[in-house]
This record gives C-alpha cells, structure tokens and sequence, in this order.
C-alpha cells in the first residue's frame, strides 16, 4: 500500500452581505466570508490538502479565481472535481483532520452537520473526518473578526 500525507491552509476575509459556508453548511451569521466561490475556507483547506498529498499544486490552479465558471462555485463541487482527477484515480482519503479558527459564530453546533457532508464527498466514514473549531482567543485577524482560516492534514492511501 502506498501512503500519502498533505496539508492545506486557507483565509478569507468576513465580510456583510455574503454567505457564511463552513463544510458546505450554510451558518447564520451577520457576515459572510467573501471570495470567488463560496469562499469555504474549510473546504478550501482540504481540498489543498488532498492535492498537496500527490504534490499536484494548489485549488488556484484548477479554479482560478479570473475564470467566470467557478464564480459562487460551491466548494464541495470543487473538492468533488479535485476527487475525480485522473491523477488521484485509486487514492482513497484514509482521514483527514482539521482546525478552523473563527471567534464567531459558535461552530460547534454545526460540525456534525459539517463531518457528515464533508465525508460523503471524500467517500469516508464521518469518523475518518475530523473538524475542531477554535476561537483565536481575540488575538490576531481571526481573533479580532477580520476573517476565518482553516488548517487540514490528510493522509492518502492506495493498494498497489
Ligand atoms: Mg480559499
């Protein structure tokens, strides 16, 4: 068997007027994060993660942010398309595990929901994905509310 391990790291910023995505749910919130997609920063990270495991560049270079096709794009459409990359044919995520930092709104009552879209995307049991939500106790971007980050690990595997 061969193992893979990727990591992946995003931010954007909060802004009103816009949707607050999180792993594909939609939490109520007074601002939203802006981005050309849907801007899931959670999302985002993984998807970084699981092309970083094959070194096979970042979410830039597949849907970049010039191409009018993947404006609003639902992150989850774009991590399913990451998925179905002839380079990826045969890996299968093991597990992944993930921090997104936020100061508000309270995520934990939404990460059930969260773990269940997200692993049925990565086509994993819900207890292979791991997602913690921390506050940046008011220190720095996140912590002062400019914005959201994310950080994911995966590890890859495929039967040779
Ligand atoms: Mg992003």
């Amino acid at each position: 068997m061969e193992l893979r391990v990727g990591i992946g790291y995003d931010a954007h910023r909060l802004a009103a007027g816009r949707r607050l995505v999180l792993g594909g749910v939609d939490i109520p919130h007074e601002r939203g994060l802006l981005g050309h997609s849907d801007a899931d920063v959670l999302a985002h990270a993984i998807t970084d993660a699981i092309l970083g495991a094959r070194a096979l560049g970042d979410i830039g270079h597949y849907f970049p942010p010039c191409d009018e096709r993947w404006k609003d794009a639902a992150s989850l459409d774009l991590l399913r398309r990451v998925l179905a990359l002839p380079e990826l044919a045969g890996w299968q995520v093991v597990n992944v595990d993930s921090v997104v930092v936020a100061e508000r709104p309270r995520l934990s009552p939404h990460v059930a929901e969260m773990t269940r879209r997200l692993s049925a995307v990565l086509g994993c049991p819900a207890e292979c994905v791991s997602i913690k939500a921390t506050t940046n106790e008011g220190m720095g971007p996140e912590g002062q509310g400019e914005g959201i980050t994310a950080r994911a690990v995966v590890l890859l595997k495929k039967e040779t």
